[in-house]
């Protein structure tokens, strides 16, 4: 008998036991089955829901593990913390990439020993020492140039003390902002310079006609065609800024859109440019089939896109050359050239000449009434278009512009629009 009562206690208890030690183990699915009519019953009962609600709170308490990991992840920041021994307590995938840490395994390791970049290290190992809020810009040069922004503060804990537990920081890749803002200075600094030029020019001119040259009709005249050429030059200078900073702010759309028909704005274009070619003798000629597909899209750009490589080749093209456009389809493009047979550009500039500003020869192109934009401005066009342009170029012997548009990707854009 009291082996049999015994039992029957001992039984559930040992059960109950056996899923507590499972229970322990991680795993939740634990149900104990206790039908003594008892207290014993009651235990188990209490046991069920404990497991129960252990489960769903483990489960949410996974959950929002998950929802913050991956919220982490999805920074495009890096995002490193470490505890008061620089251990790694969270990094994300940014923040590898950025700090350039290959190993797998980072969890509790000291954070500068995982950086293989020495000026990332001792730039980091710095901002470890500092700790408090603060922001840091790191420039390296190898592997490539980079420029890093860290900002960084202490984490304090969420609880009634406050005590510092760690530090914090955040990683942003700013090489293309600084770029870009290197750019922006060197244009304005490039716009004062190219102003103040002609302006300098036609305030001297203007003082000595006022000191007493005026009165001399020869040098009156010539002072006044100086000082005429000089504000023409102004106007094609700002005419230009005008021309390239509307394309770039309407990147996104294109402006007003229409059928382009090529051959009709390259006889337009020729037009245009006659009489400059008429002057030095140089003959413009065209082969565009009567089948090629019309273009579409801004039909203005499009236009000073050509008057631009037109006009260039004339430019520098000396007398008795030839300029030529032609045009032909190619799969789902059409390709213009523009060839002239003038003084052609070394292999040196060519990387270089789409850039605002840049000109081969500065005085020669300002003598001919060049501004220095008219190719920037043509790539931002062919860009706007979604294509793109090639030179090809022997100094000396001449140069060709090949430039490539997609037929339908415009009126593709517009039809999803
Ligand atoms: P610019 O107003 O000085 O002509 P561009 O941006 O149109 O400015 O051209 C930049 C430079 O490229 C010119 O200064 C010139 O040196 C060179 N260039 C452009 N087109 C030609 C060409 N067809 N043949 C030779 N050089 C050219």
């Amino acid at each position: 008998m009291g082996y049999r009562y015994s039992k029957k206690i001992s039984l559930p208890i040992q059960n109950i036991a056996a899923s507590a030690r499972l229970i322990a183990k991680g795993d939740f699915n634990q149900k104990v089955k206790v039908e003594t009519g008892d207290e014993l019953q009651d235990l188990g009962h209490a046991f069920n829901s404990m497991t129960e609600r252990l489960s769903s709170t483990i489960g949410e308490l996974e959950n929002e593990h998950l929802k913050i990991r991956s919220v982490l992840s999805s920074i495009s920041e890096g995002l490193v913390a470490v505890d008061n021994e620089n251990r790694i307590m969270l990094i994300n995938y940014s923040g590898r990439d950025l700090l350039g840490i290959t190993e797998s395994e980072v969890h509790s390791k000291q954070l500068e020993c995982l950086i293989g970049n020495p000026v990332l290290r001792e730039a980091v190992g710095k901002i470890l020492e500092e700790g408090n809020l603060g922001l840091r810009e790191v420039v390296l040069e190898e592997p490539e140039h980079m420029v890093l922004k860290f900002s960084y503060d202490k984490i304090h804990s969420d609880s009634g003390m406050r005590e510092m537990i760690g530090k914090i920081m955040v990683v942003r890749d700013i090489t293309e902002m600084r770029k870009l803002e290197k750019m922006r200075t060197d244009f304005v600094a490039n716009v004062s310079h190219e102003l103040k030029t002609p302006l300098t020019s036609i305030s001297g001119f203007v003082e000595t006609l006022k000191g007493g040259a005026v009165n001399d009709d020869k040098v009156r005249d010539r002072f006044l065609d100086i000082i005429e050429m000089e504000s023409s030059r102004l106007s094609r200078l700002l005419d230009d800024l005008l021309v390239l900073s509307n394309i770039e702010t309407s990147q996104i759309g294109m402006g007003r859109k229409s059928e382009i028909k090529v051959k009709k704005t390259v006889i337009e274009v020729f037009e245009m440019v006659e009489k400059a070619a008429d002057g030095k003798s140089i003959e413009l000629e065209s082969e565009i089939p009567d089948d090629l597909p019309n273009l579409y899209g801004n039909g203005d750009w499009f236009k000073q896109m050509l008057l631009n490589l037109v006009d260039n080749a004339v430019k520098y093209t000396p007398e008795n050359g030839s300029v030529g456009v032609s045009a032909y389809r190619l799969d789902s493009d059409v390709f213009i050239k523009v060839k002239d047979n003038g003084m052609g550009i070394s292999q040196e500039d060519v990387s270089r000449l789409f850039e605002r500003f840049y000109r081969v020869d500065k005085a020669r192109s300002r003598d001919i009434g060049g501004t220095g934009l008219g190719l920037a401005i043509v790539k931002h066009i062919v860009l706007a278009f979604g294509g793109d342009i090639k030179v090809r170029s022997d100094e000396g012997k001449g140069s060709e512009f090949i430039v490539r548009i997609p037929i339908d990707r415009a009126r593709a854009s517009d039809s999803t629009l």
